[in-house]
């Protein structure tokens, strides 16, 4: 079936009417290219942090996790290279003032105003930090702009701390920050954002190039298990003279968004680039020592690399759906997948004046609780409900009516197909448990 694609802002919409994303510091105005996370969005990223910490984490015997700092000492980022080298070309248009990165405009004239742009500069993506009560005296250091660099410096700390041999991988979920001109796009770039990254360590003699293919597999599967369909990915191998210099294979597995194909992760071989140069520059040898082949050497290191907000905007685009209905309407519906919907469960006593009624509902409600997520409403008819949970993306409703009083069963209800089917209470938890 053809995809339906809508426009971003129809996601921008629904994520602020109903909980997922809100602009930032919008009582003060806003503040550009952040944003906060709602009560509902704030369930489905954690959703989807579980199901890739599972994925690649406990359903695995050779990745382990860490928790790094998001400041590090600034000696991290002069010996990574970022301080040298984590810039981006800037160019201003003489006419609007318009910033842009000229890698993102196909023009060489103000994509806004058609105005004439100035000369590229350099300008650092990295945000300064002082530490130390006096700004001026202070250490001058940076928050992180990628989560990698905290694994790299913890190299020795994991392996001695861990049984792990070669080849293993440390994994990593948390804050990153750039400093970035071309915003927008809703939460597709901020200047604040989640990764989760990997950096899986190989020998130099290693075949990285099937390890790779699994590693770019493994991403795939992953995508899948969020509810995202292969034909709206594309595995875009970066050209050597694009690729950083110490990548020796880059792929971005992009999207379709609504704006067009653009990055959703990466995938690169760094080589041994990052351990050398923290191995040169804090004398301590980052070096591993193979039992079996009796030799010592720098491992090399292939980068899984997903941007979490990336990954939740392309859940919500892929989710979204209006469906026309037979009485003229339309109901908005998010398709999410039962595993990472907010909530998986919705139950509603059919009328909220029947003391009979709302007891055994909330009876069923509580417990249902305590094995999903559930949603309790009464407030006004079973329809209004319905649509509700259909936009905030509720997989299954439960509506608890008089037959439930004479016959203990309930009607469950598919957001997907709209069908209804009566399910005895008894029976009711195994039922979810089957379709989660
Ligand atoms: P882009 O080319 O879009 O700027 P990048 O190649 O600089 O991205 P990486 O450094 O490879 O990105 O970062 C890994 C992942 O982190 C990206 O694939 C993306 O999912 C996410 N990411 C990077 N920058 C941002 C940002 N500013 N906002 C949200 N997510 C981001």
């Amino acid at each position: 079936m053809e995809k339906k694609t809508f426009p971003i802002e129809k996601i921008v919409s629904l994520s602020k009417r109903r909980g997922f994303v809100y602009p930032g510091s919008e009582i003060y105005g806003g503040l550009a290219s952040t944003y906060d996370y709602g009560p509902l969005g704030v369930e489905l990223k954690n959703n989807v942090k579980k199901i890739w910490w599972k994925y690649f984490v406990h359903d695995r015997e050779d990745i382990v996790g860490i928790d790094g700092g998001i400041i590090l000492s600034p000696k991290v980022w002069e010996s990574s290279g970022h301080v040298n080298e984590f810039k981006d070309p800037l160019v201003e248009c003489k006419k609007c003032h318009h910033r842009f990165r000229p890698d993102k405009i196909n023009s060489s004239r103000c994509p806004d105003c058609k105005g004439e742009l100035t000369e590229e500069k350099l300008f650092s993506g990295m945000f300064e930090t002082t530490i130390g009560p006096i700004k001026e005296e202070g250490i001058l250091t940076y928050l992180r702009p990628e989560t990698a660099q905290a694994i790299f410096i913890n190299f020795n700390n994991v392996l001695n701390s861990t049984n792990l041999k070669i080849p293993f991988g440390i994994a990593q979920v948390g804050k990153a920050f750039r400093n970035e001109i071309t915003t927008g796009n809703f939460i597709f770039r901020t200047i604040e954002f989640e990764q989760m990254e990997i950096e899986y360590f190989i020998s130099p003699k290693a075949k990285w190039e099937s390890i790779f293919d699994q590693l770019l597999q493994n991403m795939h599967t992953f995508a899948s298990m969020v509810g995202l369909k292969d034909q709206d990915l594309y595995d875009h191998e970066i050209p050597e003279k694009e690729r950083a210099h110490y990548s020796k294979k880059t792929i971005d597995i992009e999207y379709s968004w609504p704006f067009g194909r653009d990055e959703l992760w990466g995938l690169a071989y760094r080589t041994d680039f990052d351990l050398s140069k923290h191995s040169e520059h804090s004398g301590n040898d980052l070096g591993y020592y193979d039992e079996e082949e009796k030799e010592r050497f720098i491992p090399h290191v292939i980068e899984p690399s997903l941007g979490l907000d990336r990954t939740i905007l392309a859940i919500l685009c892929n989710a979204y759906d209006e469906e026309a209905l037979a009485d003229d309407e339309t109901r908005t519906v998010l398709r999410l997948p039962f595993s990472v919907a907010p909530y998986k469960i919705a139950v509603f006593p059919l009328l909220k004046n029947k003391p009979e009624i709302v007891k055994k509902a909330r009876d069923i409600y509580a417990d249902l609780k305590t094995n999903f997520p559930t949603f309790w409403d009464e407030r006004g008819n079973i329809g209004k409900r319905y649509r509700y949970q259909d936009e905030i993306g509720t997989p299954y409703c439960v509506t608890i009516d008089f037959e439930t009083l004479e016959n203990e069963t309930v009607t469950v209800r598919d957001r997907d197909t709209m069908k209804q089917s009566r399910v005895e209470i008894k029976d009711l938890k195994l039922w979810f448990v089957d379709k989660s």
